[in-house]
């Protein structure tokens, strides 16, 4: 029996559940099958022949380029980040909200975080504009690397899959 209806499974193709939550959901032991299905999913969405390895979120992946067999993380739009282990973030378009008018623009004005302590850093993707992070730091605290995943181990020991060629 599914752990995991299929409406969730709907929302994770759509990218509507979160990275933890989807790591959740396909960790579960009898969802093994689920991980290959989802990943076919999302490779049908997309325009570019490259292997779609692991998704960080609705519209960036980590992919294998099908010519060089390089784990890179990629856009939707096919834009290229960087190697994989680097962090994106460093080669993203960056919109810093820290002025009361910037941040009201999107939170109602009394729950405006102030912008002393807060700034709300987003990243988006310079070939296409789509936005794909963002982050609340403090104004001092260096870009989040969010998670450095252990892909090998996550196809071997969670989802007993054969692990995707890496050539570096
Ligand atoms: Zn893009």
């Amino acid at each position: 029996m599914s752990t995991y209806t299929n409406e969730q499974v709907a929302h994770l193709v759509e990218g509507t559940l979160d990275w933890e939550t989807t790591f959740r959901m396909l960790s579960m032991p009898k969802d093994h099958g689920r991980f290959e299905q989802y990943l076919a999913a999302l490779q049908a969405k997309v325009d570019f022949p490259d292997r779609i390895i692991l998704p960080l979120g609705p519209h960036l992946y980590i992919v294998q380029q099908v010519q060089t067999k390089k784990w890179v993380t990629q856009c939707d739009c096919g834009h290229v980040f960087g190697d994989y282990r680097e962090n994106w973030k460093l080669n993203a378009l960056v919109y810093v909200r820290r002025t009361e008018e910037a941040m009201t623009e999107v939170y109602p004005k009394l729950m405006a975080p102030d912008t002393e302590w807060q700034v709300y850093r987003e990243y988006y993707c310079p070939q296409c504009g789509a936005m794909h992070d963002v982050e609340a730091p403090t104004p001092w605290y260096p870009v989040i690397h969010d998670f450095e995943p252990d892909i090998e181990a996550f196809y071997k020991e969670w989802m007993h899959l054969p692990v995707p060629e890496r050539a570096d």
